[in-house]
């Protein structure tokens, strides 16, 4: 479904994407770690169209995508949620997922008057599918942090996408939100056959997750390959190692 080969960018003469190469296989849930700082979210704005690189493509369904605009990667069905919640504090909960349902009938010209019920019905699934469905009328601004990141997640579903691209779903979250936010991970792969692309910097989240996991190092990718590869890999245990001692 997504393939980046061998992506490069430089922030003046700091290379923060360094050779990144990434297979994510439909239906897959995949994980990008490494440590702070590896380069992860800068390759998620080049996968997503934030940024453009210097140099390697980018590969989404058979078609290059490589520096098309954010609003163009999205209408090919990728769909992200930010490190940084990006939502309306003050419109409900309902109102935030509703706007980008709606948004996304708005690009597939489906919008008349019937409609109004198919949104509704639409808003609800998804408050339902992500355990939202209670707090639908509960102001955006004045939820908790792990439920501002999951309607994150609701949010980037308003837009039907194929590929999911989540950076750091879990990060601030309590141990009981992380077991919440990765269990509806899980769902949304198992159950929807979504495919799911996220970054994490905590090594522990991710081994009973993801079907494969890309490993990043100073902007380079050090391996991708399975769980169990990862975990042996020697390569892999220095850098985590080495960034433990720094
Ligand atoms: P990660 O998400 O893995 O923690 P980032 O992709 O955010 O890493 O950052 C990688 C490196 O690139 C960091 O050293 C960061 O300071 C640097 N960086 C990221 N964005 C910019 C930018 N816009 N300008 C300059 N440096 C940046
Ligand atoms: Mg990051």
């Amino acid at each position: 479904m997504l393939a980046v080969q061998d992506v490069h960018k430089s922030f003046g003469d700091f290379k923060a994407v360094n050779g990144a190469t990434l297979q994510v296989e439909k239906g897959r849930i995949v994980a990008v770690i490494g440590p702070n700082g590896a380069g992860k979210t800068t390759l998620f704005n080049l996968i997503c169209g934030q940024l453009s690189p210097d140099k390697g493509r980018i590969i989404f369904d058979g078609q290059d995508i490589t520096a098309l605009p954010p609003h163009k990667v999205c209408r090919r069905g990728v769909a992200r949620s930010f490190q940084i919640a990006n939502i309306f504090p003050r419109l409900t909960v309902f109102k935030n997922v509703q706007v980008s349902v709606l948004s996304q009938h708005q690009k597939s010209g489906v919008l008349f008057k019937p409609a109004d019920q198919l949104l509704i019905d639409e808003t609800e699934k998804i408050l339902d599918r992500v355990g939202l469905l209670d707090k639908a009328q509960v102001i955006a601004g004045s939820l908790s942090h792990g439920d501002l990141r999951i309607l994150e997640i609701a949010i980037a579903l308003g837009g039907s996408p194929r590929l999911l691209v989540l950076d750091e779903p879990t990060a601030g979250m309590s141990p009981d939100e992380t077991k919440r936010t990765m269990g509806l991970v899980k769902d949304l792969s198992q159950k929807e056959g979504l495919t799911i692309l996220f970054c994490e910097h905590d090594m522990d989240i991710v081994f009973n997750v993801a079907h494969s996991i890309m490993v990043m190092h100073h902007g380079r990718t050090l391996i991708q390959s399975s769980p169990e590869e990862v975990r042996k890999n020697k390569e892999v245990q220095e850098a985590y190692l080495g960034a433990e001692d720094a």
